[in-house]
């Protein structure tokens, strides 16, 4: 058994037959054979050595006629190594001494000694690792012939291993198939983090390097709750998590009676709770889990994987699904392209690789080199709103100038529209989020140009502490509730105080439940979450009254460390609901 620690990104417990992506690709469908058929296992297994072999023969001189004989030599290399006798001998003891399926002891062997050349710890040695990884994979193939199975087309459950995965490929996950990931990068606001909470999928990810630890077909357990991955649990180990993941699911569909409760606090003051959604078809979960409305749509999701940028009619239909599943009245911010860093192209993005691209041409700035893309989607938006409460925000705005350019460029929209005689609401409300330092500082001469503030904390975070929210190895400084982030978070909710405006927290700080009190206490009435985390942070809401938490702000602001802020809000919100934080 082993155990691993890293960051939970998207709760409840998953166990089931590990797949290993990145070097596998493919899944490894049974563990075991009968012991009469032992025989014709290893009969099929030498059969596939061979032909492994072969066709590596064939793969060098095809390489060393095209590049080179020394090229050519490196397949000559892996040939030799398939054709070792040791090797076989080794895989063929673990099919007849412990029953493996010919699969699940390649997978095995190969990855015991590309483990151990690893661990070396020299760099050549390592790139040995990769060669055997190679070996395993064409051996696999031989043994799989037509029952491999692609990742897009599993047959039963697994969990999907990896060294990262892009926000792209985890929106590719069949949640009825995948029923957890966990990965050796990625940090908390990461977008594949926020890709597993909107899929609903248990996810831990920065968890360092196991992958080569791991063969398809190794039970693991993904415990999305405490952020830890097992690997081949003890029987001990397995049923308590069984018991674990039983409870886990109990305490969720308790939390649906507050469905068609709102959120109010014991004393009375009514705080809205909105989903943030990736996706048109997320706006169901939104009111499944009792969402007021939904306080950001990401739409950069509607370019994922496109060859061209979306027209305006497919952005209109896809805010128009969202709008006719909430209905009229629940309020639909939407939020213009806020492509680039961590997030995938638009087909529009710059050519030129950027050296440090979370300070380079991103989001708004590139929306407003690109108007014909920025109009589109802004006409789109307007249009929309004939049919139901939208609101626009704009994303990462970094000065007044900015925002102002931002609100001439759709006043010139307005006009269009209005000159073309098509519907729209004349006074969508208009808002930005702060997730910029600088906006922060200047929150109150924002505050005086919109409608509404979102505060987003995961770009905050990040900006504020000079730590990428992507990176495992910076996590321990990447805390929303650093001392520096609260008092820029406190300045923006006091600044949108004064100026008698909406303000809100879209970052995944909101679905925290040890942040609720805190974000109650400094004055927000309205959080937007995963729509997961409604439910909870509706129950916290419902527990406290407003003096309570405007008590444990106070405190909390008096903190000197996220260490002492974050241990503070654990003990504090573990007295009102023990349930939540252990
Ligand atoms: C944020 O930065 O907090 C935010 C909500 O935006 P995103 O996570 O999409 O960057
Ligand atoms: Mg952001």
């Amino acid at each position: 058994m082993e155990i691993k620690r890293g960051i939970p990104v998207s709760p409840g417990v998953a166990i089931g037959p590990a797949l290993v992506l990145n070097t596998e690709s493919f899944r490894i469908p049974q563990r075991f054979v009968e012991g009469d058929r032992l025989r014709e296992e290893i009969e099929r297994l030498r059969q596939a050595l061979a032909e492994a072999a072969q066709e590596a023969r064939e793969n060098e001189q095809a390489v060393s006629e095209k590049l080179g004989r020394q090229y050519g030599a490196i397949l000559g290399a892996h040939a030799l190594l398939i054709e070792d006798p040791t090797l076989s001998k080794e895989v063929e003891a673990l099919v007849r001494d412990h029953g493996f399926a010919a699969e699940y002891a390649v997978s095995r062997v190969m990855r015991r000694h590309a483990k151990a050349l690893e661990s070396l710890n020299s760099g050549l040695l390592a790139g040995r690792a990769a060669d055997l990884f190679d070996i395993e994979k064409r051996i696999l193939r031989k043994l799989l012939g037509q029952r491999r199975e692609q990742l897009q087309h599993l047959r039963e459950p697994v969990i999907v291993l990896a060294q990262d995965l892009t926000p792209s490929e985890t929106a590719a996950l069949d949640p009825h198939m995948v029923h957890a990931f966990a990965t050796e990068h990625g940090g908390r606001a990461s977008h594949t983090a926020i890709m597993a909470g909107a899929l609903e999928i248990p996810a831990v990810v920065g968890l360092g390097k196991f992958v080569t630890d791991v063969s398809g077909g190794d039970t693991a357990i993904v415990d999305g709750n405490r952020g830890v991955l097992i690997l081949n649990p003890d029987e001990e180990t397995l049923e308590r998590y069984e018991n674990t993941r039983r409870s886990f699911y109990t305490f969720e569909s308790g939390l649906g009676e507050l469905r068609d409760l709102p959120g109010v606090t014991r004393d009375g003051a009514r705080v809205m709770l909105f989903g943030n959604i990736e996706f048109p078809e997320e706006a169901a979960h939104c009111l499944t889990r009792g969402a007021d409305g939904v306080g950001l749509y990401r739409t950069e999701f509607l370019y994922l994987g496109r060859q061209s940028d979306p027209s305006e009619s497919e952005h209109l239909d896809a805010y128009l699904t969202v709008i006719r599943t909430l209905g009229p009245d629940r309020p639909v911010v939407i939020r213009t392209l806020d492509v680039g860093a961590d997030k995938f192209a638009t087909s529009n993005d710059p050519p030129a690789e950027e050296r440090n691209p979370f300070l380079g041409l991103r989001s708004v700035r590139l929306c407003l080199r690109n108007l014909t893309l920025f109009k589109t989607q802004m006409r789109a938006i307007l249009r929309a709103s004939a049919f139901g409460d939208v609101r626009i925000m704009f994303p990462m705005v970094s000065t007044l100038l900015e925002l102002r350019q931002c609100k001439m460029i759709f006043a010139e929209v307005k006009e269009d529209l209005e000159d073309e005689g098509i519907d729209f609401n004349p006074k969508v409300p208009v808002g930005t989020m702060i997730e910029v330092p600088s906006a922060a500082i200047m929150a109150e001469q924002l505050a005086r140009e919109v409608n509404f503030f979102s505060i987003g904390t995961n770009d905050l975070t990040q900006y504020t502490l000079a730590a990428d929210r992507t990176n495992e190895t910076v996590a321990t400084l990447y805390n929303p509730g650093d001392p520096a982030v609260l008092r820029l978070i406190k300045m923006v909710v006091d600044a949108a105080v004064k100026q008698r405006i909406d303000v809100n927290v879209c970052g995944e700080m909101s679905g925290e439940p040890i942040y609720t009190m805190l974000l109650l206490g400094m004055g927000l009435r309205q959080l937007s979450v995963t729509p997961h985390n409604i439910p909870e942070i509706k129950k916290i809401i419902r527990s406290v009254s407003v003096e309570e938490a405007v008590n444990v702000a106070e405190e909390a602001l008096r903190l000197e460390t996220a260490r002492d802020v974050n241990n503070y809000l654990r003990e504090q919100t573990r007295r009102i609901l023990p349930e939540v934080v252990s």
